[in-house]
């Protein structure tokens, strides 16, 4: 059998299956040690998956920190530590001093420090980026409760827009274009909710796969139906401008795209802070599925070994 043959969470099943760790599955892995909760994660970006060399490397290096900043606040947690361990081809120095740029700037703006690394020569680039970050509490994806209001901290769906518009290749294009491509090429992972979650959230996860699919990965582990209000997806002038432009359905792109890293939280209503960023768009309800208004949806999203 084949990994295409049962997909990326089919693979991460059969893994689980042999670990026997009930915990894998959230953004991260809280691990306790003494007194303090660790958070431990990473992610890999891959030259021709996740990025193109004609990128800027900086702009690389910025998203490999931020991705898993991301994944740390969608826990409730603030960032520490990084390891990064790069795939090399033989390339110019400059495009790796361009990386670590990317990477500098970022720690410094997150707050974290790369304390290490590792370099292997291979064909193509790849950057493997492995986080530590601590919590106070710990919010995983399967503490969601009936009655719980869900929350997303940001406009969804304006990544995949920008990535469709830098692989048309143009020589020019238009301010809201070139912020979409933008929001694609540096995310900023939402550290200024990490403490409101950590505080008040039942359940938390980030958006990278798609709204559709990371939601129904909530709904999953905390057992519980999630109705969304399609008329509440905060969609962004820029996505407005574009889906007019090219005759596409914002909601579509809120649903569908990927790589928004906006957290997704549920805590009852009564716990909204008007002073933050989040945006009502759902409630948690008894039953399974996920249902956009009064149908029921099936999940789409990014799937690494699965065209969906
Ligand atoms: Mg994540």
């Amino acid at each position: 059998m084949r990994i295409s043959q049962i997909g990326e969470f089919g693979l991460i099943e059969r893994i689980k299956a042999i670990i026997g760790n009930p915990v894998i599955g959230d953004d991260t892995a809280p691990v306790n040690i003494d007194t303090q909760t660790l958070l431990f994660t990473c992610d890999i970006l891959i030259q021709d998956r996740h990025f193109k060399l004609s990128y800027p490397s900086s702009a690389v290096g910025w998203k490999a920190i931020s991705v898993n900043v991301s994944d740390v606040v969608a826990n409730g947690g603030e960032p520490l530590y990084a390891l990064v361990s790069l795939v090399l081809p033989d390339m110019e120095v400059d495009y790796v001093e361009g990386l670590y740029e990317g990477i500098k700037r970022a720690c410094d703006f997150y707050g974290c420090k790369v304390v290490g690394g590792n370099i292997g020569k291979g064909e193509k680039l790849a950057i493997d980026l492995f986080m530590v970050g601590k919590t106070g509490r710990f919010v995983g994806r399967r503490g969601a409760r009936l009655g719980d209001s869900l929350f997303v901290s940001g406009t969804l769906g304006d990544s995949r827009a920008g990535l469709e518009l830098l692989l048309m290749e143009r020589k020019n294009y238009e301010p809201f274009e070139l912020r979409l491509i933008e929001k694609h090429l540096r995310p900023t992972a939402r550290v200024d909710l990490s403490k409101h979650i950590s505080k008040h959230a039942n359940a938390s996860m980030d958006i990278s796969d798609g709204l559709s699919s990371d939601v129904e990965k909530l709904s999953k582990a905390s057992n519980v139906r999630i109705r969304l209000f399609s008329e509440k997806i905060p969609i962004s002038e820029e996505l407005r401008l574009f889906c007019k432009k090219h005759g596409k359905d914002p909601i579509e792109y809120a649903l569908i795209g990927g790589e928004d890293y906006e957290l997704l939280f549920t805590h009852p209503f009564e716990k909204l802070n008007p002073f933050l960023s989040m945006f009502h768009i759902g409630i948690v309800e008894e039953g399974e599925g996920i249902f956009l208004d009064h149908k029921p949806i099936e999940p789409m999203g990014f799937d690494h070994f699965r065209v969906l």
